[in-house]
């Protein structure tokens, strides 16, 4: 599928033997190879180039003949510089206020319903909260039918009007429900289009007015590649969101939108959601998301 970026750098790098150092000229071929595998990945051409750039800065000059492995230190200093890029360290949600909510915006069919019930199983699971899931996509029934299944599966309940079109009421009403019977989280799940519109901007920034949420989480399907990075240029420049949902990682992406996203819009990446499946979550790990871009 992907030709793995680690041999590459470890071969290209065997020519090195001998020469001692890496210089501009026998440097060259390699990082021309690393710019090649970011964008074969996903990764937005002008990031990859800096990308490059910067690694370049750290690689000249390096002692090769003290290094056992030449093409090993190369890739550990492109390893730790794209894990840097993604914001070295794992970045957790914040959860404030009584409830604490929590804002689900993206494009239709990018994973936010998906996501919406993986992230209450895992609240309530590992972190022990209350957590109630608010249906506020108004436009799609099917929508609000698949919130309902997923709750059902993980026991959380959905909190639905049936026959509102008010998106802002709903959220609003939920959170009041959520109040009265203790739930100390409300997940609002909202209407997203197929692609970025006025209308839905001017929804999801009055359901972010009305309710505040302590974290707004902006979902992104990996698989869109470069349209990600546009869409999430978009949301955020509307929505300021404080962090990124990267679906469909189970697909067949390296998952080089991480990079380019987080160097575009400077929101720290929280999860990442490989598969259908409830349990199919997992907290973003900057390090772990650079092996999968070098393979
Ligand atoms: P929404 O329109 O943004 O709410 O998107 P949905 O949550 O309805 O997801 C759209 C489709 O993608 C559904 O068929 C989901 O089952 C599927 N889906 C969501 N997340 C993932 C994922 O991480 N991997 C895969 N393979 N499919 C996913």
């Amino acid at each position: 599928m992907f030709e793995n970026l680690t041999d590459k750098l470890e071969r290209s790098f065997k020519i090195l033997k001998g020469e001692g150092r890496i210089t501009e000229i026998n440097v060259a071929e390699t990082l021309k190879e690393i710019r090649r595998a970011l964008i074969d990945a996903d990764v937005n051409y002008k990031v990859a180039k800096t990308f490059t750039d910067e690694v370049k800065q750290k690689a000249l000059g390096q002692d090769v003949l003290k290094a056992v492995k030449p093409g090993q230190m190369m890739t550990k200093i492109v390893r730790d510089e794209l894990a840097e890029l993604m914001g070295g360290t794992a970045t957790d949600i914040r959860l404030e206020g009584t409830p604490a909510v929590i804002l689900i915006a993206g494009l239709q069919g990018s994973g936010k319903t998906t996501f919406s019930g993986k992230l209450a199983s895992l609240l309530k699971s590992k972190k022990g909260r209350q957590v109630l899931l608010v249906a506020g996509d108004v436009y799609r029934p099917a929508a609000i039918d698949q919130l309902k299944v997923l709750g059902g599966q993980i026991g959380v309940e959905v909190y639905t009007e049936e026959g509102n079109r008010n998106p802002v009421e709903i959220a609003e009403n939920g959170i009041k429900y959520a109040r009265q019977k203790n739930y100390n989280v409300v997940i609002v799940d909202t209407a997203g289009r197929l692609a970025v519109d006025e209308a839905m901007m001017q929804e999801i920034t009055a359901i972010k007015a009305a309710v505040k949420p302590s974290e707004t989480l902006f979902v992104v399907d990996a698989m869109t590649g470069q349209d990600a990075v546009n869409t999430a240029r978009e949301f955020n420049e509307r929505l300021d969101f404080d962090g990124v949902v990267l679906t469909k990682l189970d697909g067949d992406t390296r998952g080089g939108a991480a990079i380019s996203i987080r160097s575009v819009v400077n929101k720290p990446l929280k999860f990442i959601s490989s598969g259908e499946k409830m349990d199919a979550l997992q907290v973003f790990h900057p390090e772990r998301m650079a092996d999968r871009i070098l393979g």
